[in-house]
């Protein structure tokens, strides 16, 4: 959609990226996109077709045959496969465990970064990931990268019964060759260790009204 704002929100893991994204969605009147939720989708798809992570041409066969489609809510745009999201199976640890092995793989990225262009045609957007600020909309003036400690980050996870090793993850996605993990040039930094969602996600708020006072947008 012409003239489509989008809000760019990078970081690792258990950053706060998800929950200060959908409060600003929330407030802006935007779609919320989770472009984790994207990589995990497929993961989990690939996972249930028997496919062999260590085998990236079996996963960019697969891609290609993968019947996914962009859908819409008044609140978010997500990945659904034959009306199905599979919210709540892409949250596992063998998926969590899984997913960095085949984000990498540079077919499955053109794939992802084409489909998250793709949803603009629904409006604005707050979309949070990895690489949004610097490889999938590095031309919007909105981009934030949060970061928190690695001890407060892994207590989140722990709240969220989550029992994975984010450690390896973040690793992973910020030493790989494509889209690494790291903050675009002109991202702005916060460091929310020590900050409620709350507050973290008013202060990008107030950062976004006053940037789009000044760009007229
Ligand atoms: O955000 P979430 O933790 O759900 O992301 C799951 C995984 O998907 C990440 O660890 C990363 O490997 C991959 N990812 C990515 N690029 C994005 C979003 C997620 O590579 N924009």
């Amino acid at each position: 959609m012409k003239d489509a704002i989008v809000i760019a929100i990078d970081g690792p893991s258990a950053s706060g990226k998800g929950t200060c994204g959908r409060y600003l969605a929330g407030k802006l009147g935007f779609r919320h996109v989770d472009t984790g939720a994207m990589y995990r989708t497929f993961t989990w798809h690939c996972l249930q077709a028997g496919i062999d992570i260590g085998q990236a041409p079996q996963v960019v066969e697969f891609l290609r045959r993968w019947p996914a489609e962009l859908v819409t809510t008044s609140d978010e745009v997500r990945l659904e496969v034959g009306g199905k999201s599979a919210a709540g199976e892409i949250r596992s640890d063998e998926v969590s465990n899984t997913v960095a092995r085949i984000s990498p793989i540079a077919a499955v990225r053109i794939w992802m970064v084409r489909t998250q262009r793709e949803c603009l045609r629904f409006g604005s957007v707050v979309m949070d990931g990895r690489d949004i600020g610097t490889h999938v909309f590095p031309e919007t003036p909105f981009k934030f990268f949060l970061t928190a400690s690695d001890e407060v980050r892994a207590k989140r996870r722990k709240a969220e019964g989550s029992g994975e090793n984010t450690a390896e993850r973040d690793r992973r996605d910020s030493t790989r060759k494509v889209a690494p993990l790291e903050p675009a040039r002109d991202a702005v930094v916060i460091d929310n260790s020590h900050e409620s969602p709350a507050v973290t996600a008013e202060f990008m708020l107030a950062h976004v009204e006053a940037k789009r006072r000044q760009l007229g947008l």
